[in-house]
Order: C-alpha cells, then structure tokens, then sequence
C-alpha cells in the first residue's frame, strides 16, 4: 500500500521570519498519521523551517539543488549542503526551472542520481505544456521525460523517488485537470514505471499530481487509483493546506 504524500511548494514566497511563523501556526495541524507531509521550500527558509518542525515528522524540501558535489557554481547549492542541514527531500525538473532556467532532461537526471546517491528523495516533475496537450502527446511528452529522468536508476533507488505530474496548464491558472485527465496521463507513468522496473516496482513508487490543487478538489483528486497525493502551490502557502492533507 502506498503512502499518500502531500507537498507544499513554495515557490519564490515567504521571508525566514514569515517561513517560520507560518510553520509555528500550521505544525500541529497539519500532523498526519495517514499521509506523508512536507514544506519545499526556498533555500534561505530552511534552517528556520527545519528549527521549528524539528519532531513533529513534517518533513522539510528544497526547490532545487545542483548536480555536482561542489566547485565552481556560483549562486547554486549542493546536495550534501542539503544533507547536512537535515534536508530530506528536493523538488527537481519543476516546469518553471525546465522554462525559466533551462533545465533540460539530462541535467534532470543528474540531479535525480546525485540526490538518490546521497539519500534525499527526489520529487520529480513532468508535464505537458497546453500545446502538447492540444496536439494530442501528452503521454508520449511525459513518458520520454520520465524516461529521461530515470536514465541509470536502479530499481531499488527508482523506488524511493516520488514523481509528480504537473500539467503546465493547470500551475497557478486555477484551472485544474480533471481527476480523470489526472489520473489517465499518472497511470500512463506507472506504466513506463512497469516497463522500466518491472510491475512491482512500479506500484510501490508514489505519483503526485500538481496544478491547482485546492481544498476543494484534492479528495476527489487523491481518490484516483494512480494518484498519491499532491504537489500543491499556491494552497500551500495558506491556511488551506491544512485541509488538503486532511482531504
Ligand atoms: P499551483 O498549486 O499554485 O497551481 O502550483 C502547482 C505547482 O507548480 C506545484 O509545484
């Protein structure tokens, strides 16, 4: 059975003073037996985030890392940086670091092997813009991605890795896919899971879906065969991400 994960992704918002005032209101509830929980979040707001979560088992993200061990990268953060401060997930290949930063697929998998290698949970993402989805390729767009990705991952550490499907449509537009939408292109995924590890393997890895999610949509949402809770923007930032972990 898999455990349902929810993640807030911050994005560019909340100061250290307002990253940790925010975690001092929502700790306890958004503590969850039944659901994996955690706040990605931007680099600066870690060690305040980690601060005030510590025990309460939310776990804490970065939004992004660099693939190398260390050297000449100005401005770009490693992953034994995360390591060390107690990190335990990285979100990668979000479409916003794939379309503003030119992150391509290659870069994507070597940042999945780097995090896998050093035990941080990759949270990686996929999706099509409108126009592929118009175009009828969307699950051969997120099939190659996801192929991409996962280039010289073994089963074992394939497993580990959550992948998120996040259709560029629906991030931050309020207009969220339908769960069927969802579900069809989060079932196409297992499936290239499946070919690439074997059946088994492929059920036991966690598919969130991401782009719009709200308290309103997300039990509808998360009730879909092939989806395992979300990847939440904009709601993650409120309040209402307390009842999207309850959903
Ligand atoms: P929104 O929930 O704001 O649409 O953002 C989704 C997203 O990009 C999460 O990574």
């Amino acid at each position: 059975m898999r455990k349902k994960i929810v993640a807030g992704n911050w994005k560019m918002n909340k100061t250290p003073k307002e990253a940790a005032e925010f975690c001092k209101l929502m700790k306890e509830k958004v503590v969850s037996d039944a659901v994996e929980v955690v706040f990605c979040v931007p680099f600066v707001d870690l060690y305040p985030v980690l601060e005030e979560l510590k025990g309460t088992g939310i776990g804490v993200g970065a939004e992004n890392m660099h693939f190398a061990e260390s050297g000449a990268y100005t401005g770009e953060v490693s992953v034994q940086m995360l390591k060390e401060m107690g990190v335990g997930y990285v979100i990668l290949g979000h479409s916003e670091r794939r379309q503003y930063f030119g992150e391509t697929d290659e870069m994507v998998n070597q940042k999945v092997k780097k995090a896998l290698e050093t035990g941080i949970v990759p949270i990686l993402c996929c999706g099509e813009t409108l126009e592929q989805r118009e175009a009828g390729i969307t699950i051969e767009w997120v099939r190659i991605q996801i192929k991409c990705a996962l280039a010289g991952v073994s089963a074992e550490d394939a497993k580990k890795v959550v992948v998120a499907y996040e259709p560029i449509w629906a991030i931050g537009t309020g207009k969220t896919a339908t769960s069927a939408q969802a579900q069809e292109v989060c079932h196409a995924i297992r499936t290239v899971l499946a070919e690439l590890y074997g059946r088994e393997t492929a059920e036991e890895i966690r598919i969130q879906y991401g782009g719009s999610v709200n308290s309103k949509n997300a039990a509808e949402l998360f009730a879909m065969e092939d989806i395992d809770g979300g990847l939440v923007g904009g709601a993650s930032l409120k309040e209402e991400f307390v009842s999207i972990v309850h959903y």
